[in-house]
């Protein structure tokens, strides 16, 4: 028996709106969780890709990572964009119940930073040089997103408001757990940070330590050799790098990483003192360190150069 037209109508109605909305919701906010790994109990871990940021990878360009402690969560760093930073939030939430109490930025590159806006609830914690630092290059950094993703992709990335600046050591509280956060003098950039959870012996070194990819310098190759000393002192277990995979054996795998940046130091100062100019120096300095390295050949003859202006004076 066919029910009367009017009938239908007034069944059909609430199935159609329930499916635009769902529609609605998929496209407006519900973002797909990224993928994390829990590389010891309560210590979350999603690695970036090996690339430059482009359409295919979204700015998923370094590894980013969340601790859950008895009350509440702290995030390490958001990702290369605010589409990350969305789907991280997803992976936080598909795993606990918890509230975002922290978000710790281990340094000002956008692909750690740029998914803040995520986590809106969440004090920001950096290192004291941050928001200074991220601002000088805010307008730069969106640019170069707008053109590598596209516009949109960097729509409403706002100014860092850092909530908790760290000069030295400070100790964020998760309940039952506690990160300890230290700041380091200008190595890799000029505001990096380390977040240690003791309770695991699980040291994120945020770009402190690149592993497979080429390190990169933006603050001071001889800084950070004397910042690498300091954090291999940390008392850890494992390490997440900035980049790479997440390794046991600390300190042993600073080791590549210290091989790569002394070479560097050491080649340039020599092409110094031998009076070499900076082009003839970028083509033939350290290159036999380029073996193995990802992105060596897009990275290297900038931290040349970089070390070149570094060393020009001393
Ligand atoms: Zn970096």
């Amino acid at each position: 028996m066919r029910p009367p037209p009017a009938m239908t109508a007034a069944r059909a109605a609430p199935t159609l709106a329930a499916a635009a909305l769902a529609l609605l919701w998929a496209g407006a906010g519900a973002a797909q969780e990224l993928p994390v790994r829990e590389v010891a109990p309560g210590v979350f871990v999603h690695e970036g890709a090996h690339e430059e940021t482009a359409p295919g990878n979204g700015g998923d360009i370094a590894n980013i990572g969340f601790v859950v402690g008895e009350d509440a969560v702290a995030v390490i760093d958001t990702g290369g964009s605010p589409a990350i930073g969305r789907r991280l939030r997803a992976a936080v939430e598909s795993r606990t119940r918890k509230p975002v109490r922290y978000v710790v930025n281990t340094h000002m590159h956008p692909d750690h930073v740029f998914g803040n806006g995520a986590f809106p609830e969440a004090e920001l914690v950096g290192h004291a040089n941050l928001a200074d630092a991220l601002a000088r290059r805010l307008e730069t950094y969106k640019a170069r997103l707008a053109e590598e993703l596209g516009p949109e992709a960097a729509a409403g990335i706002g100014a860092p408001e850092v909530d908790v600046a760290v000069a030295d050591r400070l100790r964020l509280d998760l309940g039952g757990r506690a990160l300890e956060i230290q700041a380091f003098p200008t190595a890799h950039t000029n505001n990096d940070v380390t977040v240690l959870d003791p309770a695991t012996g699980t040291l994120f070194t945020g770009d402190l330590l690149f592993v497979e990819r080429v390190p990169a310098v933006d603050g001071s190759a001889l800084g950070w050799l004397r910042a690498m000393d300091a954090l291999a002192a940390q008392p850890a277990a494992r390490v997440v790098p900035g980049h790479g995979p997440t390794l046991e054996g600390w300190p042993a795998s600073l080791a590549a990483q210290r091989r790569y940046l002394d070479s560097l130091v050491t080649e340039v100062r020599q092409a110094l003192k031998a009076g070499r100019g900076l082009s003839e120096t970028v083509e033939r300095a350290a290159t036999a360190e380029g073996l193995g390295w990802a992105l060596f050949e897009t990275y290297h003859p900038r931290n040349v150069t970089a070390v070149y202006a570094e060393l020009e004076w001393e």
